[in-house]
């Protein structure tokens, strides 16, 4: 049984469906699954309900066919969906330019303002309608609601947010910081919050959202003041695949110099680089193995990583000017104690002292591992996207 209430969070990429069915309220997850290779002879599709996994081999030419499938599925476990009592659809969209600050009710109009922005995220957003409109094919009567990647950053201070760019060119384009992750930037800031028993108003953050793709957040009292991302999830930290910071004028030199494309150095700088482009692995753990094994490459990989992230932490604590709270998430952030050490090592005369033990624990629950006399409370906290997605769907739907 699906419990009543319950949101089905959709987060849809190219070829990729991800989705969660849970209880907002009790954070209950009652299903889980991800279609891949959506389009292509052969998909895969992973079905969790309730402990029962099924795995399939089958074309799905589309996305509307990926959820028909997942909707069978529910079907074989005795569930119809589409009269289960969900109270709403939760779909992830990655770019709300400058039209959606916070999650929005998807109607025709919206959707159309979706597609409009999609040049801004040209991999993402048209992937993220071509989701919406597959699942409200479908599910025709459920509310459906966009919670955008870009809203918790769109009131950063202008001087955060603009590029020193010929400013015609970048208002005619408009070009600007963006800021990504938002939905687990402001989740994790507050879990933080609740965890420490303060209120979100009264504290500064620096948020750091390590996963594969990683970014970092500054936030004063509940409201972010900076983040690494910009126009694109590209700028900023080391990341799996991904430069982060590069200097623009090596697309210049490549187009140039190596007679690269666009394309090419698109997908050089997305997908080739990064950890990757280091040292030819982006998975944490085998890099943190090699490290230990004395592998060249891999240890120049993490060097450059944590110089960048040290590099950040240092400039949001001055921008923030008080630091109450660090707080480490996603897959690196909540897993890789030795990276959280790192990052943070020799910072004692900022305030900031990690408790090796407490570092070491490994938990699935937000956790504090500074020491008792550090100045400014260390937190490693689990991010949580799919819950926030939902809450949100909620918060919308019942408005
Ligand atoms: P995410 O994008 O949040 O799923 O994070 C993915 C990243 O987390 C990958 O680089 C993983 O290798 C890394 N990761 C996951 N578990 C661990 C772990 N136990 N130790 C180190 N890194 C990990």
């Amino acid at each position: 049984m699906i419990v009543e209430g319950s949101v089905l969070v959709v987060n849809a990429g190219s070829s990729s469906l991800k989705y969660q069915v849970l209880d907002p309220v009790t954070e209950e997850v009652i299903a889980d699954g991800l279609v891949e290779r959506i389009g292509e002879p052969m998909s895969s599709v992973k079905h969790w309900y309730r402990g029962h996994d099924v795995r399939r081999e089958v074309a799905l030419p589309d996305h509307e066919a990926a959820i028909a499938l997942v909707l069978d599925l529910f079907k074989a476990d005795g569930v119809d969906i589409a009269d289960s009592g969900l109270s709403a659809v939760g779909h992830r969209v990655v770019h709300g330019g400058r039209s959606f600050f916070a999650p929005t009710l998807i109607t025709d109009e919206v959707r159309s303002e979706i597609e409009r922005i999609s040049p801004l995220a040209p991999l993402h957003n048209p992937a993220n309608l071509t989701g919406i409109n597959a699942v409200s094919a479908l599910l025709p009567d459920v509310p459906a609601v966009a919670v955008f990647d870009t809203a918790f950053f769109s009131d950063l201070p202008d001087e955060a947010a603009t590029y020193a760019l010929d400013a015609e060119v970048a208002r005619e384009y408009a070009v600007r910081r963006y800021g990504f992750h938002g939905t687990s930037h402001e989740y994790v800031s507050r879990c933080a919050a609740d965890f420490l028993g303060r209120d979100v108003a009264d504290i500064n953050q620096i948020v750091l959202h390590l996963g594969n793709g990683a970014s970092a957040s500054a936030v004063r009292g509940g409201a972010p003041i900076d983040t690494t991302m910009g126009m694109t999830p590209l700028e900023g930290l080391v990341m799996g695949t991904r430069t982060g910071d590069i200097d623009a004028g090596i697309v210049f030199q490549l187009s140039r110099v190596a007679g690269m494309s666009i394309e090419d150095i698109d997908t050089l700088f997305n997908k080739k680089s990064g950890l990757k482009g280091l040292c030819g692995d982006n998975d944490f753990r085998s890099i943190l193995e090699r490290v230990a094994e004395g592998d060249d490459a891999a240890e120049r990989a993490y060097r450059v990583y944590l110089h960048r992230l040290r590099r950040y932490i240092g400039a949001y604590m001055i921008e923030l000017g008080k630091v109450d709270a660090i707080v480490f998430t996603a897959g690196v952030g909540e897993n890789a104690a030795p990276v959280r050490a790192d990052s943070l090592a020799g910072l004692e005369n900022y305030g900031i002292r990690i408790d090796a033990d407490r570092n070491a624990v490994r938990s699935p629950d937000p956790r504090l591992i500074s020491t008792d006399d550090s100045a400014v409370a260390v937190l490693v906290v689990p991010t949580n996207e799919e819950l926030a997605i939902a809450r949100a769907a909620v918060g919308v739907v019942s408005a």
